[in-house]
This record gives structure tokens, sequence and C-alpha cells, in this order.
């Protein structure tokens, strides 16, 4: 079960309670052994790095944990095309969205009982994930945009690359094929026995058959960040200042060591990207744990006003990228592998030879 409430350590535990053989055949099924830690590798709180040496720390050699490494992979794949597409992605949030998403009625009961629970949770397994987004996109022929900004914001583990690239893969991205999917295999992976449904055809007949009526209608819907009130900022002007950001909220960065620390919310931002009140509470409690940390709202210029020369550093994230900033490299499990490569079978080959060659 998805909890939202957990510590660093609670973490560390998930790590070394993980059972990776159970992981890799159940994984695909919606009650799977899966390990709900997306929404605290999104925010930066702990890396895919870490939990990966922690498992090999654990004794569990590289090639016996292939299926979860292969996710964990998936994952700094995705990083890595965000780095190089940021200019493509960063776009504007729309406010038409299919109203079967936001009402949950797509009429495959299982997708619509998980769009439920993300509203309840914030979270969503990946196999429902990519039966929504087959829905919308290859069933109704939606544009992927806005329903992906709707997924985004509700989910504790936002990510702009692996939401924006796993929209783009499952619609088939640079000329690679669509990803369909059928009532039998829904059906098998969660548990459910519907029938005569749009989705109850073979893979051969779904592609020719014509759009329900009900999935192609559109509501007007605007997306906002409620952000709380911005503390009164206390500097000490001859430190330099960590900045924090939602997608970097590591409770270990310089810990022990002296610096101003800040948790930059910036609500132009939030315009582009939009996140629920679950999210940003989720985001606060998270960085509320982290020790002498102060709560931001406003723009880069403002805070430069209330701090005109301390140095300011950040973790690199390519949707926080300003001049004046000193960036910090985040983890990565091969940090060799940069830029953007052809497919992630190409991405896991060069991967798979720097983990297998460092364990001979
Ligand atoms: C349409 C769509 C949108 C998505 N949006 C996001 C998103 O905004 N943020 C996000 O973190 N993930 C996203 N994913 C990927 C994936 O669904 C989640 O990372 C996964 O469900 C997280 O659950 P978990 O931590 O229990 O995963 P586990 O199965 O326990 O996997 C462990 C870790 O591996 C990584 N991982 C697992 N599956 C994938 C995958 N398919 N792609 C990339 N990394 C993966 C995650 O970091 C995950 O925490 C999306 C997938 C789809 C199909």
């Amino acid at each position: 079960m998805m909890r939202a409430d957990l510590n660093y350590e609670d973490l560390l535990a998930i790590v070394d309670d993980l059972d990776v053989v159970k992981y890799a055949r159940t994984r695909n099924f919606i009650d799977g052994s899966v390990t709900y830690l997306s929404p605290y590798i999104s925010r930066g709180i702990i890396s895919t790095k870490q939990i990966y040496t922690r498992l090999r720390q654990r004794g569990i050699a590289a090639k016996d944990m292939e299926m979860f490494l292969k996710e964990l992979l998936w994952r700094d794949y995705f990083q890595r095309l965000g780095q190089t597409r940021v200019a493509e992605w960063n776009t504007e949030c729309l406010d038409h969205f299919p109203e079967c998403l936001v009402n949950a009625t797509t009429g495959i009961k299982a997708v619509d009982e998980g769009i439920s629970v993300l509203r309840e949770t914030g979270y969503m397994h990946n196999h429902l994930r990519m039966y929504l987004a087959s829905i919308i996109l290859n069933v109704a022929k939606h544009p992927y945009n806005a329903p992906a900004k709707w997924l985004y914001y509700h989910l504790l583990d936002a990510d702009f690359a692996s939401n924006t690239a796993s929209w783009l893969w499952v619609n088939g991205y640079r000329g690679k094929k669509k990803y369909w999917v059928n009532q039998e295999n829904i059906n098998h992976y969660t548990n459910s026995k519907q029938s005569n449904s749009f989705l109850d055809k073979s893979y051969e007949e779904l592609p020719e058959a014509p759009t329900p009526k009900h999935l192609e209608r559109l509501v007007d819907l605007q997306l906002e960040t409620n952000l709380p009130e911005s503390e009164v900022l206390n500097f000490d002007q001859t430190k330099e200042v960590l900045i924090y950001t939602p997608y970097n909220l590591d409770p270990n960065w310089h810990l022990d060591e002296s610096f101003n620390r800040v948790l930059w919310l910036s609500p132009n931002y939030f315009k582009h990207w939009p996140m629920s009140d679950k999210t940003i509470q989720f985001i606060l409690l998270n960085a509320l744990r982290i020790k002498g940390l102060q709560v931001f709202v406003g723009e880069l210029e403002e805070l430069r006003q209330i701090i005109p020369t301390a140095k300011l550093r950040m973790k690199e994230h390519p949707l926080f990228h300003f001049k004046e900033i000193v960036y910090e490299e985040r983890d990565w499990i091969v940090p060799s592998l940069q830029g953007e490569f052809p497919s992630f079978f190409n991405y896991w080959n060069k991967a798979s030879k720097a983990i297998y060659g460092d364990e001979k």
C-alpha cells in the first residue's frame, strides 16, 4: 500500500525488505509486490543509485535483481531524455481535459477504480497508467499534453520526464509501435472479469474499431496549485544558500554542513506544472523534516532581493536552470551514460555492460 508519511529510515527499511524475486514475478499485477518508492524518488528524497547500492550491499548480485534494476534504469533513462528534450516538453498547462479521465468514466471498471484510488492516495499502479494512457491516446485519439498534465497533477510521484516520456511511449514515440491493451489483459492483471466493453476485442480488431462517443467529450478545468504562505526569511548573509525544489528534498544533502536552506516554490513554475493539494502537502511534510529549512514562495528575483550576494546552490534539474546558480550533479546508477539514447534497449545494453563489468 502507498504510504505518504515515511521518513528516510523507513525507505531504507523498504529496500532492505524487498524480495527482488517476488517483485519480478508479480510487479505487473495491480496487487503485486511493487515498492511504492516512486513519490520519494521523484521528490529527490532517495535516489535510484542509493537503492541499487543498498541492494548490492545486501549481497544481491545485479543479475539476480535484473527486473528491478531495469525499472530503476528506466527511470534514469527517462531523466536523461528529460534533460535533452526540456525545450520541447516544458509546455503550458492547457484547460480542456477528456471528461472520462476527470470523472473516472472510461467504462473500464479497473481503470475507473484506479482513477478514484489515484485521487484518494496520489498513486496509480504502472500497468493502470499504461491502460489509461492507451485508452485516452490510442482509442480516443486525444493529444497527450493535457491528459499527461492531469495525471501529473494528481501523482505524488509527479515527474516531468517519466510522465511525459511514458505518455509519448504509449503513443508510439519516434516511430515506435503504439501500446494497445485489450480487456483480457486488463482482467488478467487486475483480477477483474469485465466483458463486452469497447476493449473486449482482439489486438487486430482494436485499432480498426470506432471510438466510443463518451471517450471523446472534453471538460474545461483549471488545475490550481495552492501554495502556502511564504515565511519571513532569516538568512545568514555570509553563508551560501542551498535551494531545495519539488525535485530535490534530499534529507542528506550537505548534512551537518553549515548553509542557509530554503525550499523554493515558484508560482510561475506551478502555472506550467500544477500540483494537487496532496502533492504540495507531501512536499511540505518532507521539506520540513530538513533541519533549518525555510519555505520561500515567490520568484528568483525576489529571493535575490532578500539575499543579494550569497552564492545559490541547487541540484541539477532541467526545469530549474538559471545562470546565476551553481549546480551539483544528481545521482545516476551509471553516471557516464549521458545525453539521449535511441531506445531504452540501447541504454540498458550500455548500462548493463558497465554494471556487470564492475561486478566481475
Ligand atoms: C502514463 C504513465 C505516466 C507515468 N508517470 C510517472 C510519473 O509522473 N512519475 C514517476 O515516477 N513515474 C511515472 N511513471 C512510471 C511508473 O508508472 C512509476 O514509476 C511506478 O508505477 C512507480 O511505482 P513504484 O515505485 O511502486 O514502482 P516499482 O515497480 O516498485 O519500481 C521501482 C522504481 O523504478 C522506477 N520505475 C518503475 N517502473 C517504471 C517505469 N515504467 N518507468 C520509469 N521508471 C519506472 C520508479 O522510480 C520506481 O519507483 C509513469 C508511467 C506511465 C505509463
